[in-house]
């Protein structure tokens, strides 16, 4: 079959190369000069240090067969994110772990008096946590909660905590231990050569074109047996129905000699201080050496109709615009809607490849039985 992927990021490619290796002829158009999406990584030009150019993408998951997916189109090395944060004149570690608990609070607890001590600040009236607010003061309490998440969601989201969904906080663990690493998963790791390069190979297969540069127009989808968009929801409708919310960033690049740091993200709880994090993505490649070093300000804000969307907000209020589309998505034929974008949702990449190798099945499937997919 003739197949159309709108997007090169991981789940165009992933989809892509399935589809290829199964026979089809595959197309892949992308708006941008270069494939990888918003996972895309390039060596900068002055300091020669591998950057993640959307921001920073570190690579975790439970699931061998994506983590074995992964493996087969690059090399990963080991690497387990470790964020600091720096609030109220102190650097404290994250997530919230017996470390920050007892540097906070002036504590040297043991796990089990730590627990104790949190359920005993914690908010036990809220029993149904459904805002990012209720979760927090349910789980850490206010104090933590003020100090490292408030000021923060606010400047990342553009909202009140409370307006936000309780799920965004739950990506992240609290710990009544001194482990410090950001995932709990089992497999962690950089791609050596960057996720631009693990992405190019996925997409390097004779059964593939990849067109760059190349606006996609809906109208002409009926030209192909199927399309799989993995861009914005809303902008395959020609935002009719109105628009969706993301939040897009600005960078501000600055470089410096040797460690501007210490380590590859540095968030910043303040409200007073404007960014929200400064990611030095040489730490992200500690087996490489670099004399300079090159850092990033990351600034969040309401993505306007020009700029590139990177996380979609999901208000509560959005969920009725949000199910019109998923109903416009549904009776579009032959469409087939996929990724962070194309769905809407705040997915990390391992889920991403996930949904996108069960997608790809699944059209494999339906494809080989004349079913509609
Ligand atoms: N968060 C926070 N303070 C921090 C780090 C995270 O309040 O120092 C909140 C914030 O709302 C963020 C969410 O937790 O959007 C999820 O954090 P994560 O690190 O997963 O965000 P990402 O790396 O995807 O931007």
């Amino acid at each position: 079959m003739n197949i159309l992927l709108v997007g090169a990021g991981l789940s165009g490619a992933v989809i892509g190369r399935e589809l290829a290796e199964a026979g089809h002829r595959v197309t892949v158009v992308d708006a941008r000069g270069h494939v990888g999406g918003n996972c895309h990584t390039e060596r900068d030009g002055d300091t020669g240090v591998m950057v993640h150019v959307y921001g920073p993408h570190i690579f975790h998951t439970d699931d061998a067969e994506v983590w074995g997916y992964v493996n087969r189109f690059e090399q990963f090395r080991p690497y387990a994110n470790r964020v600091k944060t720096t609030a109220r004149g102190a650097v404290y570690s994250l997530p919230v772990n017996l470390h920050t608990i007892n540097q906070f609070f002036g504590k040297t607890l043991h796990p089990a008096e730590a627990r104790t001590f949190i359920e005993a600040l914690a908010d036990h009236s809220i029993t149904d946590p459904q805002s990012f607010e209720d979760q927090a003061l349910r789980f850490v309490g206010r104090d933590l909660y003020e100090a490292f998440f408030k000021g923060y969601t606010e400047k990342q989201w553009g909202c009140a905590p409370r307006d936000l969904p309780a799920s965004i906080l739950k990506r992240l663990p609290l710990r009544f231990n001194y482990d410090d690493t950001y995932f709990a998963h089992r497999f962690q790791g950089m791609p050596e050569g960057g996720y631009t390069a693990m992405i190019a190979r996925m997409l390097d297969h004779p059964g593939i074109d990849v067109h760059l540069h190349s606006r996609f127009d809906p109208d002409r989808a009926g030209a192909y047996d199927r399309v799989f968009h993995s861009g914005a929801l809303d902008g395959w409708f020609g935002f009719r129905l109105g628009r969706l919310g993301y939040r897009t960033l600005d960078f501000e690049r600055f470089t410096d000699t040797g460690d501007y740091q210490g380590c590859a993200v540095m968030n910043y709880g303040d409200p007073d201080v404007p960014w929200t994090r400064i990611t030095e993505h040489k730490h992200f490649a500690p087996w490489e050496a670099h004399e300079g070093t090159v850092c990033y300000r990351e600034y969040s804000r309401a993505a306007d109709a020009d700029d590139s969307p990177y996380y979609p907000i999901r208000l509560v209020a959005e969920t009725a615009l949000l199910a019109d589309y998923v109903a416009l998505a549904e009776a579009t034929e032959g469409v087939t809607f996929v990724g962070r974008l194309g769905t809407y949702r705040y997915l990390d990449m391992d889920v991403t490849i996930r949904e996108a190798l069960d997608t790809a099945r699944q059209f494999l499937d339906c494809a080989a039985t004349g079913q509609a997919m």
